[in-house]
């Protein structure tokens, strides 16, 4: 499998997921032209994709949608709730969806999926696995708590993409409004890289090699906090040896093949 994160945070959202010859985008929340351009930086070409899977209906993650699938005619890939609500925003516009059940299995060509429900405040949000048959990929971003589904689908990976949002003391020490920190922090909300570090360090299992920190906040998170929350509480966990990396909002990620 291959893996390249083209931007995480709240002003958009969106990884290649590479494998048993298919290839898709997970989120579309850059401009279509932002998209074509760290698709190119990372050296892959938008007419390689099958696809855009989507995780729910926050602009973060649906942006770029309309005019990238236009533009390459790729399918979208969402639930029922998700694609409703896309839809909504761009009214008159046909859209190629493809629906599938919140918890449900299928495959994209050679890609396996398991969508599964998360607690967060969109129409109906998932996370995603990824199986090309050798190895497994978690994206599990934008929730407000680690449910035991959450878990039992980490524990079946080799590498993983997890919200780490916020730091919780920044979050409640910051400017924004109540509503908005009470939102953020709640059971709906986004993870804190504590939240982040009590669900890897007690659910990590044995096979995991690679951990990258997702949906960080610009303004209530630093990198370093993020990394050093996790590698703590891996290295009491016995598990420093896994491999821990923060996404940007302005940067690709490294290439990671698995
Ligand atoms: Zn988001
Ligand atoms: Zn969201």
């Amino acid at each position: 499998m291959e893996v390249c994160v083209l931007g995480s945070g709240s002003k958009g959202n969106s990884i290649y997921v590479s494998g048993g010859g298919t290839s898709l985008l997970v989120d579309a929340g850059l401009s279509s032209r932002e998209l074509t351009a760290r698709l190119h930086k990372a050296g892959l070409e938008p007419q390689s994709l099958q696809g855009i899977l989507l995780t729910h209906d926050h602009e973060d993650h649906y942006k770029g949608v309309e005019v990238f699938s236009r533009k390459y005619a790729l399918p979208l890939f969402a639930n029922e709730g998700t694609a409703s609500g896309v839809e909504a925003r761009h009214p008159g516009v046909a859209l190629q969806w493809q629906i599938f059940e919140t918890a449900s299995v299928f495959e994209i060509g050679g890609l396996r999926v398991e969508a599964f429900t998360v607690p967060h405040d969109a129409a109906d949000p998932v996370g995603f696995v990824f199986d090309d048959g050798v190895s497994r990929l978690c994206v599990v971003t934008d929730l407000g708590q680690a449910t035991p589904l959450v878990c039992a689908k980490l524990a079946r990976c080799h590498a993983a993409i997890v919200e780490s949002n916020h730091d919780y003391d920044m979050l409640m020490q910051s400017d924004r409004p109540w509503s908005l920190k009470t939102r953020i922090a709640g059971r709906s909300g986004h993870l804190s890289n504590d939240d982040a570090a009590a669900l890897m360090s007690t659910t990590i299992p044995g096979q995991m090699h690679t951990l990258w920190l997702a949906h960080l906040s610009e303004a209530c998170n630093t990198p370093a906090l993020a990394l050093n929350t996790m590698r703590q509480a891996l290295a009491k966990a016995g598990r420093a040896d896994v491999r821990v990396e923060v996404l940007s909002q302005s940067q690709i990620s490294t290439r990671l093949t698995f």
